[in-house]
């Protein structure tokens, strides 16, 4: 049964005020994790500590990443409404879940199978709409959608995968956290056919991007 309380509700405000204490600007950002019930998100022996800023274990020996992740991801996005953003990893859809109360056309990728089947049943159960969720390898982006405004990775990556770079609009921007044990948040915003503008965010944690493993 998907509830949400108003008990929930307080916890969510609670947790958008950590965020902006932490440095989180964005309202639209702001206002997508206090609308989404994350608890929805967790198994239920997780569900009284959906609201504390941290990651937690999903299916598949994956995590949803923490909220102040979550949001500084997609702070970096600056999304507009109606934005094309393709993200690498759904996990649980709860990141997918914020850039679509964002007003943007997510396309989501993920290459466990038990997650991608589990999250495709979630997100309609709770009106979010993506515009697709696909299971397959997220290193290869998805060339039949691209060109994207944004891409957004959330997996740690070894090195960027070509294809991200090569499906990104002019001016369009790629959010990635690269490293093997932690990743420096990494973006890459497309300045013309050949050149991107690398800036650099500090040192994050998640669970690794993995390549042929299927
Ligand atoms: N955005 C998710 C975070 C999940 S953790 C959320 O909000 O819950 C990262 C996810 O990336 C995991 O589900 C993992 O299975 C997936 N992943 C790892 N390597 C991948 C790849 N090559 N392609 C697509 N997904 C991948």
């Amino acid at each position: 049964m998907l509830k949400d309380t108003s008990k929930h509700q307080g916890l969510r405000n609670k947790l958008v005020t950590q965020l902006e204490e932490k440095g989180i600007t964005d309202k639209n950002v702001l206002e997508a994790i206090r609308n989404i019930p994350r608890h929805q998100f967790l198994e239920s022996s997780f569900e009284d500590f959906a609201y504390q800023d941290k990651a937690f274990p999903i299916a598949a020996g994956q995590t949803i990443s923490q909220p102040y992740t979550v949001a500084f991801q997609s702070q970096l996005l600056e999304v507009k409404k109606g934005d094309k953003i393709l993200e690498i990893g759904t996990g649980s859809g709860y990141q997918c879940a914020v850039l679509c109360l964002m007003g943007a056309q997510v396309f989501s990728i993920e290459r466990q199978n038990e997650l991608f089947k589990k999250t495709s049943l979630l997100l309609p159960k709770m009106g979010i709409r993506p515009k697709k969720l696909i299971f397959g390898d997220g290193y290869k982006g998805l060339e039949t959608e691209a060109p994207f405004d944004s891409i957004i990775v959330t997996a740690g990556a070894p090195f960027i995968p070509q294809p991200l770079m090569a499906q990104l609009k002019i001016g369009g921007k790629l959010v990635i956290p690269l490293g093997e044990e932690h990743q420096i948040m990494t973006m890459l915003v497309r300045k013309n056919e050949t050149q991107f503008e690398k800036h650099e965010y500090g040192e994050f944690r998640f669970v690794p991007l993995l390549e042929n493993k299927n």
